[in-house]
């Protein structure tokens, strides 16, 4: 028998880091099996210990538009890594990547660097409570904002009641100022704002929901969500921690043509290394300190070596053509496995914006999160598994959104339609 270097180094992990990984999805406990350890990455691959290659749709979820190891990315970063790690001071290439980012979001007038997506959330969420003087805050099911005590929480039992926590270590005291809705449901929206309105001090939501799966906002639902916010003095947040410049080089409010208050940005504007940011208009933004009461703070903030391989990365998403590019490329890639799926009479329904898509194992597309999770697991977890044995890596749970990278190729695309196409066959009676 042949050793399973991944299984050898599962173990090894298991013992020394909690379930042997750093971020619970990577275990595979949705989907069974080993989890696979990488070793490298270039393009739109990587390779695993046993030195067997996948065409990679997960793309450090998200981050990695351009592919693995662009070179003006490598370049860039090799650059700043000579010139030092980290000072603790302020550098003139944080300067260069806020202009960077607020050239490309219009309803941001200042930005904060952060350090991961969490970070970035949890501030927005402080700010927010700080800029407008009030507690509440309405999160909707299936979004995820990180895992700061106040975001991690299901809906509760009655409309518009605050919920429960879903995580051990946090008090019902921590979340109960936070009132989780139903994603798309208008009237439990109104109702919320109608109890509530005058104490909310935001309303945060993924306009374009990657964390169950892919589900968009309607245009009517985003409408109100804008209005009501508005209309009750509480500040609309788009975590676009996901979708800024991934389904396009404005974000989801770029594509629903809304204009909130707060975005919350993550995953592509580093690149690949750890960076995150938040902002809005200048009166709120400079609530924080050192101008303002509301303290924020961080030693690897804006840290030279991410913020050259942030830099670099949205000097080539900005390039004209690039997200035309990346949609076509996406799009024949959910095209194809949609037909794939009707050719063998397989319920499937996918969509898709820009560099990120979803698909479903159903035949209407779900609108919130109690839809989602009707998805036969089982089902999933063969197509799951019967992709990663043909070499091409989805995201190990039907909850995630997929991600296409620039450096995909036609061929990629269809080598991993063709290989969706054996499972559906395989999988009909
Ligand atoms: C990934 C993600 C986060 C959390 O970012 P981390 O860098 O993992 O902390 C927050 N919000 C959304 C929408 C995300 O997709």
């Amino acid at each position: 028998m042949t050793t399973d270097n991944n299984q050898t180094l599962f173990q090894r992990a298991s013992a020394v880091i909690p379930g042997g990984v750093n971020s619970p999805v990577r275990a595979f406990k949705a989907v069974g099996g080993t989890p696979r350890f990488i070793q490298r990455a270039q393009g739109a691959y990587f390779w695993d210990a046993n030195g067997k290659r996948y065409i990679d749709y997960i793309g450090s979820w998200g981050p990695m538009i351009l592919g693995h190891g662009h070179p003006a990315v490598v370049d860039a970063v090799q650059k700043a890594v000579l010139e030092g790690f980290s000072y603790g001071a302020p550098t003139e290439r944080e300067i260069e990547l806020a202009e960077a980012i607020l050239a490309l979001v219009p309803s941001m007038e200042m930005v904060r660097l952060v350090s991961s997506g969490t970070e970035a959330a949890m501030s927005a969420l402080r700010l927010a409570r700080g800029a407008t003087g009030r507690k509440h805050i309405i999160k909707f099911e299936g979004c995820y904002h990180g895992h700061a005590d106040a975001l991690l929480v299901k809906a509760g039992s009655g409309l518009a009641t605050f919920g429960h926590p879903t995580s051990g270590g946090v008090p019902p005291e921590a979340v109960q100022h936070t009132i989780v809705l139903e994603y798309n449901n208008i009237a439990q929206l109104e109702e919320a704002f109608a109890l509530h309105g005058k104490d909310m001090a935001c309303l945060m939501i993924e306009a374009i929901a990657g964390n169950m799966n892919f589900v968009r906002a309607t245009p009517e639902f985003a409408r109100r969500c804008r209005e009501l916010c508005t209309q009750h003095g509480a500040l609309l947040v788009f975590d676009e921690v996901m979708t800024g410049f991934r389904v396009g080089l404005h974000g989801a409010q770029g594509v629903l043509g809304i204009t909130p208050d707060l975005t919350v940005l993550g995953k592509v504007i580093g690149g690949g290394m750890p960076l995150a940011a938040f902002g809005g208009p200048r009166a709120i933004m400079e609530q924080l300190a050192p101008l303002g009461p509301v303290y924020q703070a961080g030693t690897l903030s804006g840290n030279p070596v991410a913020t050259a391989c942030g830099l670099a990365t949205l000097k080539e998403i900005a390039k004209p053509g690039f997200y035309e590019a990346l949609s076509a490329k996406t799009r024949t890639l959910v095209a194809g496995l949609k037909a794939a799926a009707d050719a063998e009479g397989v319920p499937f329904n996918v969509d898709s914006e820009g560099g990120m898509f979803g698909f479903f194992l159903m035949k209407d597309k779900p609108q919130n999160y109690g839809t989602v999770m009707t998805t036969d697991n089982a089902k999933f977890n063969a197509l799951f598994h019967g992709l990663l044995d043909r070499g091409v890596y989805i995201a190990p749970a039907l909850y995630e959104a997929g991600f296409v990278s620039a450096a995909h190729s036609d061929e990629d695309i269809a080598a991993t339609i063709d290989a969706a196409r054996q499972i559906f066959h395989a999988s009909q009676p």
